[in-house]
């Protein structure tokens, strides 16, 4: 049995809205959907996630939701006529006061910009199709001139090259959706434009005070989180390459050596990372990816990211199953090449701090070692340990058995790791081993005269740190 290692996350849209289309989706390999909270309705999201659980719940499967604040994305107004048309060289207002735009102005819906630009600093409007420099500043009117050209309609987007405007990360509008995330029970909540470890710590209050047990995912997109990258990682439990916004903020060649950086110092902190944005871009019209795409898709999974992302390609395309089909498809082989290169490459640092740590480098050890071993199984509470078997970069599956949802949930986006419900019924130590050996063998991950590589806290039932190793061969007790 082949499986996939890196995980899918596939963005909600009117084109992945039909029960059917999404129960494709989910048996095409989607580990995570992500609802965007810049479109919709509470109610929308809410019926979404419900859905979602309910196909993952009849497949025995889980599927993580991902619920991704908007933020203080700075956009224009609307114009009188829904849009209009820029050339080179025309001198265009950007104002704060105005209510509806027209060819030589348009509104603001963040309302301090006048305040946080002067002449000479260059704005990206549409993720950087238009370009315009500003020449003045006159009370709430900021007068550009236009460098690039285009069509401009309503309500696009605003970005300062450089970054440093002053939005503050979480908008009012997050703060309530923050209550509907709470409301359905997300599993990660992804936070739009951070500037600090301080605003994720924010958020993560924020998100607890509501009830909420989700893991924060940090959205890299800001060109002022790139110096201080290491605490937002920090405070963050996942982060996402946010390339789209970061490529308008940092410039688009930047782009991929930051995003290896980043993947890189993401798995040296235990942290989880995603892949996002324009990865199989084309297929929003057409049914295969072009070369480049597969090239990007690959390039991420030969870097180590936990997951890739689909945004308008799943939310808005055409063809939502086949683009989560072909990073199925591109995603498996570049692993082959990807073990082949890190199959040496055990991460093994001298002195390990922790006992659950000191296990799951053993099981990784023994898994290289010894033949037959054809999975890792964690029996887990809190997934701690998990995660030390995740970036080990391990061949062999890793199953983490564990009763509770919030966990099991959590590892949906961790690269190598699959998470299946496990209930301890009994206190028979016994009895849970091979309870956990069974629901391995019924899944088909294993069969007889396989090797199984059981990671236990014991005493058993007991929640408590991973502290041994068992190493059972399948079907062995029949006999
Ligand atoms: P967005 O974030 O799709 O919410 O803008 C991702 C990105 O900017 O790449
Ligand atoms: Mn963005």
């Amino acid at each position: 049995m082949t499986i996939r290692k890196t995980k899918i996350v596939a963005t909600l849209g009117p084109s992945s809205s039909a029960e059917e289309v999404l129960a494709q989706m989910i048996d095409a390999g989607v580990d995570v959907v992500r609802l965007n909270f810049s479109h919709g309705t509470a109610e929308d999201h809410i019926a979404r996630a419900d859905l979602v659980r309910k196909l993952g719940w009849e497949r025995r499967r889980p599927v993580g939701v991902l619920c991704d604040l908007q933020g203080p994305k700075i956009r224009i107004g609307k114009f009188e006529n829904n849009k209009i048309e820029l050339r080179d060289g025309d001198k265009f207002i950007l104002d704060a006061a105005c209510p509806l735009g027209n060819q030589q102005r348009v509104g603001l819906d963040y309302k301090t910009l006048p305040q946080e630009v002067e002449p000479g600093a260059v704005l990206l409007l549409d993720d950087g199709r238009i370009v315009m420099t500003v020449v003045a500043v006159k009370g709430p009117e900021v007068h550009c001139v236009v460098n690039v050209g285009g069509m401009l309609s309503n309500n696009k987007g605003i970005n300062r090259k450089g970054g440093g405007l002053a939005a503050e990360a979480l908008t009012d509008k997050d703060k309530e959706d923050i209550k509907t995330a709470a409301a359905l029970e997300a599993d990660f909540v992804a936070i739009s434009f951070p500037r600090s470890g301080a605003d994720i710590e924010y958020a993560r209050q924020l998100v607890r005070a509501a009830g909420c047990q989700a893991s924060i995912v940090a959205k890299i997109e800001r060109a002022e989180a790139i110096p201080v990258l290491e605490e937002i990682i920090d405070a963050a439990d996942v982060i996402m390459v946010a390339r789209g916004d970061l490529g308008v903020e940092v410039g688009d060649a930047a782009v991929p050596g930051l995003q290896k950086r980043m993947i890189r110092m993401a798995r040296a902190r235990n942290k989880i990372v995603i892949t996002a944005t324009q990865m199989m871009e084309s297929m929003i019209t057409n049914p295969i990816p072009t070369r480049a795409e597969v090239s990007d898709v690959a390039n991420a999974v030969l870097d180590g990211t936990d997951a890739v992302m689909l945004s308008a390609e799943s939310a808005a395309g055409k063809y939502p199953v086949e683009a989560v089909e072909a990073m199925h498809r591109v995603c498996l082989e570049a692993e082959k090449d990807y073990d082949s290169q890190h199959l040496q490459e055990q991460r093994m640092p001298r002195q390990f701090e922790r006992i659950d740590q000191s296990i799951a480098m053993a099981a990784v050890h023994v898994a290289a070692h010894l033949s037959k071993v054809k999975a890792i199984a964690s029996l887990t509470q809190s997934g701690t340990s998990v995660m030390w078997l995740s970036r080990s970069n391990t061949q062999v599956p890793i199953y983490a058995l564990s009763s509770e949802k919030v966990t099991r949930r959590k590892l949906t986006l961790f690269r190598g790791v699959y998470p299946y419900p496990f209930e301890q019924n009994t206190e028979d130590r016994d009895q849970i081993l091979l309870d956990a050996e069974e629901e391995l063998r019924m899944r088909g991950a294993v069969k007889d005269g396989d090797l199984i590589l059981l990671t236990i806290g014991e005493p058993i039932g007991k929640s408590g740190g991973t502290n041994t190793l068992k190493i059972v061969k399948v079907g062995e007790h029949l006999k």
